[in-house]
């Protein structure tokens, strides 16, 4: 059991107005109920009652990996830098990854996610199959160098998270592992009165097969998801496929060069020919892991980086420079496949299933008509590598189109497969006493985020609306008049009666004016406001309000203290 918190002596300051630099909602209600402070861009500072709002979160979330078979532990934070290199993520995480060398100057990392750690264990423990399937999980600080930590808790340098690893002899057995994860995902995001979709997502760094992200749609959010009304098809914006408007027909014809003075665009290219865009095919020119890179599209779309990338197995992807550009024979605004030196080719589906269109004829001033993938040119790679859209065509279903939807991505599940066992060297014999690699899943949530997600998408223009399910307290209490003896009667009562029902409550025992403790009262948001004053008493009891709405009744206490328990915990 918990004594009541009384404020007079707790560690908290609510601000009447947010600081300047809070853009969302969630942010600003954040920092005006005192629940976390910035240390430094990125790092954030939580106080007792924030931090109380995250344990809440915690336990719940525990709660739904414990049932789903999951078990805690405990890995480190710091790793040697070796154990990265030989899995070969210090260079995927490239400038994200956070450095450090100890006094012998070996090299360490503080790690953002714990594939390698947890399969070094693995590779100590597992031996039979016997032992598998297993799932591990952790709740612990993660560090990744964000460019431009933003966003309150959205996008930082430190942050708390859970992450899983489950360890399957096969893909059928990593399947309902997977699939159990997902469930207890759907069970966390829920029970926090946090709205959610799933969508396909890219395994980005870490590597893998299937993938999906946990997204709660909010139009302030930084990532963006594609959705199908239709068919309900979602997929994140790197992710998202999409089936794109059907080529011109048009006969083969021989190609042509026309004369086009002063044209530089895409757009002023089909005005200039009046043609329509997807007539044209687009040149982008990038160096990929260091080579020189030249990517055919078609007119009416753009590269997506990330299939880029995972069609050519690079790490890095940059801009070329203008000497690279020139040396590799290209004319930007002019520039096309023909007559290219030392550069990689890579044609989008777009460009390689069409027939013949218009490219740059790599001199200033001049394209060429009816240039065919496959007669005039080739590539020496083909795929999508074309980022969807919303108004583009859905390809799953026949009569949908793509619309966009911001969103805050809150958590993400892979199949990783067996690529970190191999590596380092995970092992289990089956029933035949054969040799096998185990598969891997691995599941995160980022708890400050789903923190910030939970006060985004419960609130109102008075405060915090807390889920009964992640308040910090079950019950804010104000006593207004408790220099008077059946006041502070009345209120020893209600704390004593609240603790012996289990019951968490924040007592408002400050001397100030009832309307600011009820104003911070809304602000700090718990479920239920329970008032002790004379008014209260001379009607016989105290008034209960439930903060998400509904009248302020006077209610025994017995009967008040029954109803915060009904809502506490949820
Ligand atoms: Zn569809």
């Amino acid at each position: 059991m918990t004594p009541p918190t009384r404020m007079s002596r707790y560690f908290l300051r609510t601000l009447r107005e947010a600081p300047a630099e809070a853009e969302l909602p969630g942010h600003r209600l954040l920092l005006r109920a005192g629940l976390a402070a910035p240390l430094a861009a990125g790092l954030y500072s939580f106080t007792p009652l924030g931090w109380r709002a995250m344990r809440r979160i915690e336990t719940l979330i525990r709660e739904e990996m414990d049932a789903a078979g999951a078990h805690e532990l405990r890995l480190p934070a710091l790793h040697p830098l070796e154990l990265w290199e030989e899995s070969g993520r210090a260079q995927a995480f490239g400038g994200a990854l956070f450095r450090l060398a100890d006094r012998r100057q070996r090299g360490f990392v503080l790690a953002p996610t714990h594939e390698e750690a947890v399969s070094m264990l693995a590779a100590s423990h597992i031996q039979s199959y016997r032992e598998l399937p297993v799932t591990l999980y952790q709740i612990q600080q993660k560090f990744r160098d964000e460019p431009r930590p933003r966003g309150g808790l959205l996008r930082l340098r430190e942050f708390g998270m859970k992450d899983a690893y489950s360890f399957d002899a096969g893909w059928e057995s990593l399947d309902r592992s997977y699939l159990a994860m997902f469930r207890a995902y759907e069970r966390i995001f829920a029970r926090a009165g946090v709205p959610v979709v799933a969508v396909e997502a890219d395994s980005g760094a870490i590597g893998g097969k299937d993938s999906q992200e946990f997204i709660h749609l909010n139009e302030r959010g930084e990532d963006e998801a594609l959705l199908c009304p239709a068919c309900g098809y979602a997929a994140n914006a790197e992710k998202a496929e999409f089936r794109a408007d059907p080529p011109v027909a048009a006969d083969p014809a021989p190609v042509e060069r026309v004369e086009t003075p002063g044209v530089g665009t895409i757009a002023a290219l089909a005005q200039f020919l009046g043609i329509e865009a997807r007539q044209t095919a687009k040149a982008v020119f990038l160096v990929a892991d260091g080579e020189p890179l030249f990517v055919a599209i078609r007119g009416d779309l753009e590269v997506n980086e990330t299939k880029l990338r995972n069609l050519l197995g690079a790490a890095t992807l940059e801009p070329m420079d203008d000497e690279a550009v020139a040396r590799a024979g290209l004319v930007a605004g002019s520039a096309g496949p023909l007559g290219l030196a030392g550069v990689r080719v890579v044609a989008d589906e777009s460009v390689a299933g069409a027939p013949g269109l218009v490219a740059g004829a790599n001199e200033r001033g001049v394209h060429l008509r009816n240039l065919a993938h496959g007669r005039d040119w080739t590539a020496d790679a083909v795929g999508d590598v074309a980022l969807a859209r919303a108004g583009l065509g859905c390809p799953r279903c026949a009569e949908g189109r793509l619309e966009a939807r911001a969103g805050m991505e809150l958590g993400h599940v892979f199949k990783l497969g067996a690529r970190y066992a191999e590596t380092l060297g995970v092992r289990y014999l089956d029933d035949a006493g054969a040799r096998h690699h185990p598969v891997m899943g691995c599941y995160g949530i980022g708890v400050d985020r789903l923190l910030a997600a939970v006060i985004e998408a419960n609130h109102d223009e008075g405060g915090i609306v807390w889920p009964a399910t992640v308040a910090p307290f079950d019950a804010h209490v104000v006593a207004l008049g408790s220099d008077r003896p059946e006041v502070a009667e009345a209120l020893a009562a209600l704390e004593a009666a609240l603790e012996a029902a289990g019951l968490e409550a924040l007592v408002d025992d400050r001397d100030e004016s009832p309307g600011a403790k009820f104003a911070d009262a809304d602000l700090l948001g718990m479920p239920v406001r329970l008032t002790v004053s004379p008014r209260a008493l001379g009607r016989g009891g105290v008034e209960l309000k439930p903060r998400a709405g509904g009248d302020a009744v006077v209610v025994p206490l017995e009967e008040a203290v029954a109803r915060v328990r009904e809502t506490a915990g949820g």
